[in-house]
Order: structure tokens, then sequence, then C-alpha cells
């Protein structure tokens, strides 16, 4: 069935009378495009109704060679990048554009070209189909991944494949086992770090999630999110969808870029954090030390333990020129433990003095085993519920984009096409 658009995408939401296509009967469905290009990561998702269809990605490893991200190379690859994502996204969709009900973007905060490819196509697109556009923060978007469904879970058409793909599914919930795939109680993801190993190659070369777990509970409100990734380590009070509260953050280097730079001094690639996690998992968390920040309330700062790394492996290395390559397991893993603890620190500290028990972490850095762990840890010692995203949900994506978007198209919150791009917003914003 094909609905009417019923929209005038030039008009603000507040004054549109209508109800959004999808809310009107007739089994049409809310079809929201996402579209994600703030940094280094060119990415196309669908959901339908709230559910994901797709969610493919493309990443730049041209940064590999730079130690880290050169903008003007990440907006030339999201400019080749993106009508064959959204493209991509659309097909295993199955959907065509014509069905989409609104298109949701990046607006920011990111790098600025890179932005305007994302935020120049969307506008293009949506003003060619003649359907509404929704801007979106993308520190929301980590945010709100939490409640991105996923299709097949509970019924909704597709069968689960997890048999099939030989995963061992050790998520939450006995959707999986009633449909006959091999679960286990409480626990992580899949085996083998979960959705990010079963993440397949299509025709294009492009990832996409494909490990259809079941459907994982969603936090209530209000609860706390650890939003820790290259850009960012915040504990976010989140009230609402759209209502949320920064209430602590580092005052210098995120958690992600401290990993990050460790990483590149160690001589190791970039992103260094999946390469600090691998290396941690044979190393020894308490072989070495590094100083750990004093300052007061929920604010983080991870710069002093960033010199104080590169200053102890200065001095060891003058003892040992092959230092790093005698002690790399042993100097991740200390590293991680300790960006965990200061991490966890803080955050239990928080828990405790609002009283709540509902806590989730999200963004690049939620990816980490250490971290991951230690929420589980945590959980046990102190009653938490905890909501840890699925691996393809924590490094930038365009699903979280569309879930964000989602919430926003039923309150009927769009955005005028002279909207512009922003590098910079709080996560309040
Ligand atoms: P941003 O949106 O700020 O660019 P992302 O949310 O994409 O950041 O997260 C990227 C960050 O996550 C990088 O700093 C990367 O090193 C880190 N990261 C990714 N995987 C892991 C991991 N397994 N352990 C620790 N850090 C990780
Ligand atoms: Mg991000």
């Amino acid at each position: 069935m094909k609905c009417n658009k019923q929209i005038n995408p030039f008009v603000q939401a507040s004054s549109q009378s209508t109800p959004p296509k999808g809310e009107q009967g007739g089994g049409c469905g809310v079809y929201i495009l996402g579209i994600e290009s703030s940094c280094d990561d060119t990415s196309a998702a669908v959901l339908r109704d709230g559910f994901l269809l797709s969610n493919v990605t493309a990443s730049q490893a041209v940064h590999e060679a730079y130690g880290g991200v050169v903008p003007e190379l990440a907006s030339r690859a999201h400019q080749q990048n993106i009508v064959p994502v959204v493209d991509a996204a659309l097909k295993q969709a199955g959907i065509e554009r014509e069905q989409l009900s609104a298109i949701a973007f990046t607006r920011g905060p990111g790098l600025m070209g890179s932005l305007l490819v994302g935020v120049s196509f969307a506008k293009g697109l949506a003003a060619s189909l003649g359907i509404p556009m929704i801007d979106v923060n993308h520190l929301h978007g980590h945010v709100l991944a939490h409640f991105i469904k996923e299709q097949g879970a509970r019924g909704e058409g597709q069968e689960t494949k997890c048999e099939e793909q030989g995963a061992e599914c050790k998520e939450q919930g006995a959707e999986c086992k009633e449909q006959g795939a091999e679960c286990k109680e409480q626990g992580a993801e899949c085996k083998e770090q979960g959705a990010r190993s079963k993440e397949q190659e299509n025709t294009k070369g492009f990832k996409q999630s494909s490990c259809p777990l079941p459907l994982a509970p969603c936090p209530s409100f209000p609860f706390l999110c650890l939003l820790v990734s290259g850009g960012n380590s915040q504990i976010v009070l989140v009230k609402s969808y759209k209502e949320m509260e920064i209430i602590g953050q580092t005052i210098d280097d995120a958690a992600g870029e401290a990993i990050d730079k460790c990483s590149k001094v160690m001589g190791l690639g970039y992103p260094g954090g999946p390469i600090i996690d691998k290396l941690a998992r044979q190393g020894n968390p308490d072989a070495f030390s590094f100083a750990k920040p004093n300052i007061a309330g929920y604010d983080y700062s991870f710069s002093g333990l960033k010199t104080s790394f590169l200053y102890s492996l200065r001095d060891w290395l003058k003892e040992d020129p092959d230092f790093i390559e005698h002690h790399k397991e042993d100097l991740a893993a200390s590293l991680e433990k300790t960006i965990v603890d200061i991490l966890m620190k803080k955050l239990r500290l928080a828990a405790k003095d609002l009283k709540i028990k509902q806590v989730a972490v999200a963004g690049g850095v939620s990816a980490n085993t250490g971290l991951r762990n230690a929420f589980h840890d945590y959980a046990k010692r102190y009653g938490w519920q905890i909501f840890i995203p699925r691996f393809s949900y924590t490094t930038d994506n365009a699903a979280m984009i569309a879930i964000a978007g989602y919430f926003k198209y039923l309150d009927h919150d769009f955005c005028p096409m002279s909207a512009p791009a922003y590098s910079r917003v709080s996560t309040e914003a």
C-alpha cells in the first residue's frame, strides 16, 4: 500500500495539523531513513515503526595511515559513499524511497565538512520526495540507541537466524529460545563479541548488521547513561526521549580520545580502542599503575592519565628500547583498567546520590570488554539494571539517528530546510 503524503516539509511540526503518515490508519507504517555523517562513518538506516529494517555503514580506512581522522579526507569519502550507502539501506529494507515518511539526519555535533554532506543530502532527498526532515543531535542518538527494536525478534516478520548463523545467543530474554535458537539466560551478546562478528559484507562491501538477537528490554525514565566516545565522556540523566541533563563530563580529554592517544604513543594503529581492548584480554590489569584524577563532583579528566602514561613509557623505554613490544598486553590491560575505574567510580557516585538503579552505557567506548564486564559486576554488586548496546550500535551508526528521529516524528517535531549543520552542541540541546 502506498500512503499519500500529508506533510508539508517546509512547515514546522508544531503548526502541522494533519497527522503524519502512518498515524492515519491503513497500515502504512512510519518509515524513517536515518543518515549519519558526523565523523568518519557514512551510515544509513531504515526503521519501520521503530523496528530496524537496515543499517548500512561504510567506514573510512583512509585515516588509518594518519593515526586520526583527517577532516578533508573524511568529507570527500562521505561524498563518495553517501549515495551507495543510502541506496543499499533502502534495498536491504526492501522499500522504495517513495515509501519513506521522513528523513532524520545528524545535524551535529561533528566535523563541519562531514556533517554538510549528510545534511545536504538529506535536504535534497527530502525536498525531492516532499517529506519532512528531522534534525538529530548525534549525542541523543547514542543515548536513544537503547530503544531500537529489532525486526523479527517478536514475531515481526523475519524469523531469527541465530541458529542458521551458528551464533550462540546469550542476551537476556526468552524470545530467541522460543524461536528455536540456542540461548542462555542473562549475559552479553553473541559469542565472539556479538553482532560485530556477525556483521556481513554485502555485495557492495558495506557492513550490515544481521545478527537478529532478541528484543532487549529498554530503560525506563529516568535513567543514567554513561556516554563515552571519541569526543565525549558524560554522565547523562535521561528524563525523557527529549530531555537530557549532563550531570558530569570531562573537563579535558574524552575517554576514547585518551585511549586513541595512548595507542598512538605505543605505535599501535587507529582507532586505538579495539586494539587496546584485544591486547588487554591477554594482559595483567595490575601490572602498571597510572595517575587517576582527583576532581570534585561527577566530572571526569583524562589528560593527567594520558601524560602519566606517556612519561612512564618514556622512562621505561630508556631502560629497555623494546619495552612496548615486551609489555604491550600488560600496558593495554593496565590502561584499560585505569580508564574503566575512573569511569565507573563517578557513575556509581551519581547513581547512589540520585538513587537511580537503571544505568546504561553508550558511545564507541561502550564496545570495550573491560567496561562491559564492569557494568555486569556493578549490576551484581549494587543491584543495577544495566543496558549495554549491541556492538553495532556502539560506534557511529544511522540506526541510532533513525530511532531518535522516529521519536521526534511522533511529536511532529520537524526542522525547516534552512536548518544549518552545527559542529558544536551539547547533549542537553
Ligand atoms: P565519536 O562519535 O566521538 O566520533 P564514536 O562513538 O564513534 O566516537 O566512538 C569512537 C571511539 O570509540 C574511538 O575513540 C575508539 O577508539 C573507541 N572504541 C571503539 N571500540 C572500542 C573498544 N572496544 N574499546 C575501547 N574503545 C573503543
Ligand atoms: Mg559518536
